[in-house]
């Protein structure tokens, strides 16, 4: 039997920042369980794109807030590596007139937010990457600081820091039961061992659903597989990520030289899936030949599938709950969850203390989906 101030489960990108915020405000005795190693879920499988070019004002404060961690987070964690953070910009295509115009609001929220977004001509968005398709878009929005980092080095880079701070970790180490009486958590039973805990942080991605039933708390996320492919390294030939809502691709080329893409699947079923297929090859190829022909030239190396934790908004879940004291949660990030980290792991930490919150949480809290507005509805996702 053990003791624990806190247990997280889960030690991707969420679970880590929340220990190491949590660690550095100096509460003692977190454990951090995963069933694999730490980034075993979507944070090891995912694009790793930082962009703050969102339709919604509080996806922009996260974002904004989070890179601003990152471009310091070298310093800030003491890592001994390079956490390959490349700041070349995000450039989105607009192909219709609808995109045209929703963009050019997006770029006003996000400019009175702080954000160096623009919106750019054609001419001017070939001057940024030439080897574009003139004919396959309109315009564009072009954001200098939105970027790429190394998930598995950042990750790293938390869990050292959090270790140092005196944070346990646990691997290969899986979360079953969550026992609790008149509405408080009682102890949580592992695969290894009994956890004696008033108090359950919920970043276990794509379980997060399971998770909380486990403890009688019901989050309304579910999961879905996102395929994602990477190609041979080559030389340098784009600095921004090339990304497109309606014809549902991102593409960048990271700093080793290949060629990351992904797209979504607008047939994806709702569960745990992480398998890859010749039909998102098939897809995946059509679509980036329109847009980027040159890099229709490259081969494939590698595919592979991840899940995305899908909330109804679209729009994280950083929260506790009137369903179970105790029971805190960062999910549902559809998608985007690596970007907003350092702010996950800032808020929940605020949150669990009784602190104010750095950015006001209606938003992000549970409790929104009973009356859910529709006008916030995040539609800036691939
Ligand atoms: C293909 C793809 C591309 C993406 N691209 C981007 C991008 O460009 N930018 C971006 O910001 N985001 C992107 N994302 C989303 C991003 O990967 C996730 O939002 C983020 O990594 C979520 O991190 P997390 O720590 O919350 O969850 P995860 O990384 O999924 O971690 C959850 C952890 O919980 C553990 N766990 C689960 N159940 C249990 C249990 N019962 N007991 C113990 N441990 C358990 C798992 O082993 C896992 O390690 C992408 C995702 C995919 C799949």
């Amino acid at each position: 039997m053990m003791k624990a101030d806190i247990l997280i489960v889960g030690a991707g990108i969420s679970g880590v920042a929340v220990a190491y915020n949590l660690a550095k405000k100096g509460v003692k005795n977190i454990y951090v369980i995963d069933k694999g190693y730490f980034a075993n879920g979507a944070t090891g499988r995912c694009g790793a794109g930082i962009r703050q070019q969102w339709g919604t004002e509080i996806n922009c404060r996260l974002a904004k807030k989070s890179i601003e961690f990152f471009e310091n987070a070298k310093k800030t964690l003491d890592y001994p590596g390079d956490l390959e953070f490349k700041q070349e910009g995000y450039l989105i295509l607009a192909i219709t007139n609808e995109e045209h115009e929703q963009f050019k609001k997006n770029v006003v929220l996000q400019n009175k937010l702080g954000i160096p977004s623009k919106q750019l001509t054609k001419d001017e968005a070939l001057k940024i990457v030439p080897h574009l398709n003139p004919n396959s878009f309109l315009s564009a929005t072009f954001c200098k600081t939105d970027g790429h980092l190394n998930p598995f080095k950042m990750t790293e880079a938390y869990y050292l820091a959090a270790k140092k701070l005196g944070v346990k970790f646990s691997f290969y180490e899986e979360v079953l039961k969550i026992h609790t009486k008149n509405n408080k958590i009682v102890e949580v039973i592992t695969s290894k061992d009994t956890y004696q805990t008033q108090i359950v942080v919920n970043t276990a991605g794509g379980y997060a659903k399971e998770i909380g039933n486990l403890a009688g708390v019901d989050i309304p996320v579910y999961s879905e597989n996102h395929e994602i492919l990477a190609t041979e390294p080559v030389e340098k030939m784009q600095g921004p990520m090339v990304m497109s809502f309606a014809k549902n691709i991102y593409c960048q080329q990271v700093p080793h030289g290949a060629f990351l893409m992904g797209r979504s699947n607008p047939y994806a079923e709702q569960n745990h899936d992480v398998e890859s297929s010749w039909q998102f090859l098939d897809a995946m190829s059509k679509t980036v030949v329109d847009i980027l022909p040159i890099v229709g030239n490259l081969r494939v190396v590698r595919q592979w599938g991840g899940s995305y934790n899908m909330s109804p908004d679209r729009q994280p879940i950083i929260s506790d709950t009137d369903q179970l004291e105790g029971f805190y949660m960062a999910c549902g990030f559809s998608g985007h969850g690596f970007m907003f980290a350092p702010m996950t792991g800032l808020l929940l930490t605020q949150m669990i203390l009784n602190e104010k919150t750095d950015i006001e949480m209606s938003s992000l809290h549970l409790g929104r989906f009973k009356n859910i507005d529709t006008k916030l509805i995040e539609k800036s996702v691939v």
